[in-house]
């Protein structure tokens, strides 16, 4: 069999321009996809389930589970805490999974010195007016969150060059397709298949 070790795909880019949409259709395509549930100390949004969308931890309850360890990387984004729960992960890529970090870039920064292997994806809005208007649309912030998330866009994109690919969403079906290509190319690798590549290609 070809590269059946799951890989850690890290999927990060500006707030509103699509990674939740993006991650949770490729979730209910495919089974070998699995999503990461953040811990955060921000407010839950309306529709929001704990344990479902997100952790959502007190600031005393997410600086214990970082003094304990418990998290494989957490950052400060727009004011609170998000992180990475460390023992969901390594369970999931111990059974196979494909499994999906949705981060900020400091984060992502964190994570690329721990799993190189890894795969980084930056998600791209088809322009920051439509970046504001789905941002607006989703009708989650304040107008001043908004703007501030709009600012910490423009810093998110220096770390473009960090990720190896870039993921348009233009339409959420096509953004799908791109995701997933890009985890099967990525299964197809050269450096992923030694084993297979010694099995097969002796007499
Ligand atoms: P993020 O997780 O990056 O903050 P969301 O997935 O919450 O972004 O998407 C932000 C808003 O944009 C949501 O209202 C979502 O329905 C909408 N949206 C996502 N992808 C597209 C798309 N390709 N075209 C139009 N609207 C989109
Ligand atoms: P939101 O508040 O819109 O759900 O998320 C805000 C930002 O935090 C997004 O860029 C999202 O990708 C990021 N984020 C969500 N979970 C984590 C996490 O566990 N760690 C880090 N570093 N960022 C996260």
């Amino acid at each position: 069999m070809t590269d059946k070790k799951g890989l850690l795909i890290v999927v990060s880019g500006p707030s509103g321009t699509g990674k939740g949409t993006i991650c949770k259709a490729i979730t209910q395509k495919r089974d070998d996809v699995f999503l990461s549930v953040s811990a955060t100390t921000r407010q839950s949004r309306e529709g929001e389930q704990n344990g479902v969308h997100y952790h959502f931890l007190s600031k005393a309850e997410f600086e214990q589970n970082i003094k304990n360890g418990q998290m494989l990387e957490h950052a400060v984004f727009c004011g609170n805490y998000y992180g990475t729960p460390k023992k969901a992960v390594d369970q999931m890529l111990e059974a196979g999974k494909n499994v999906i970090l949705e981060i900020e870039v400091q984060g992502a920064m964190k994570v690329r010195e721990k799993y190189p292997e890894g795969v980084y994806v930056f998600v791209l809005p088809p322009s920051m007016d439509e970046l504001r208007r789905r941002l607006t649309g989703r009708g989650t912030e304040t107008d001043d969150v908004v703007e501030e998330r709009l600012k910490t866009a423009l810093k998110e994109f220096e770390y473009i060059e960090k990720y190896n690919y870039i993921l348009l969403n233009d339409e959420v079906d096509k953004a799908v397709a791109r995701l997933e290509a890009i985890i099967d190319a990525e299964h197809c690798r050269m450096e992923r298949n030694i084993k297979f590549i010694e099995e097969v290609c002796k007499l």
